[in-house]
């Protein structure tokens, strides 16, 4: 098993060379000093929405591009306890309220063909991580709550941003016959720009009758 495992690292390595997506340095993918040089997120125009780093920041930007298009999966484990704390940070009084079976913790699904072109879904990755962190046991994870129904075509730059919300509409189901009734959803992703795919999401749960859905980015 170690032998495979290493095995695996070394083919994870030559695809993608650990260097800092920031400084260059060898040997991480994203060293503590860049990452803590890393200007937080701009509030988003959506109040559920909750972002922890900058897109606009060169580092992120390249590193959340490493982690969803060049299989550099363990930047999922760097940007997992900025999210948990984050997460803590924003659920204040109501961990004293929920906690275990009532905070559920869902990431935004990918369409099962973009998931089979990629391999995985990093938002998964994240969320994964995050629940490692979870000692305590606050969160249940809850991914079967979203399923994504719509592929969202990748959009050109130059495509207007209206177009780009229209496209996302109704991209999401959640099966009726899940229980997240007065429970507090908690979705998970990488990215969140408009706010689109979040609200989109929100809205498809909706009819779960959750007490409360938050969202949570590594980057706005
Ligand atoms: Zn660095």
């Amino acid at each position: 098993m170690r032998y495979l495992i290493s095995i695996f690292n070394f083919i994870i390595d030559a695809v993608f060379p650990r260097e800092c997506a920031g400084c260059g340095r060898n040997g991480t993918l994203l060293c503590t000093t860049c990452i803590e040089d890393t200007q937080r997120a701009p509030r988003s125009e959506h109040a559920f929405i909750n972002a922890v780093f900058d897109y606009h920041n060169k580092t992120i930007k390249r590193a959340i591009w490493r982690l969803k298009y060049k299989n550099a999966r363990g930047f999922s484990k760097i940007f997992a306890p900025y999210l948990y704390d984050e997460i803590i940070g924003a659920l204040g009084n109501e961990l004293f309220i929920s906690g275990g079976e009532n905070i559920l913790l869902v990431p935004v699904p990918l369409h099962k063909k973009r998931l089979r072109e990629r391999g995985y879904n990093q938002s998964e990755l994240i969320t994964r991580e995050i629940l490692k962190l979870d000692i305590a046991r606050i969160f249940s994870y809850a991914p079967e709550i979203l399923v994504r129904v719509k592929e969202t075509k990748q959009q050109a730059k130059s495509e207007k941003r209206n177009m780009r919300i229209k496209n996302l509409r109704d991209a999401f189901h959640a099966p009726p016959t899940l229980n997240a009734r007065g429970k507090v959803v908690i979705l998970i992703d990488d990215v969140t720009t408009t706010g689109a795919t979040l609200v989109d999401a929100k809205r498809a749960i909706r009819h779960l009758r959750p007490r409360k859905v938050l969202a949570f980015a590594v980057a706005h």
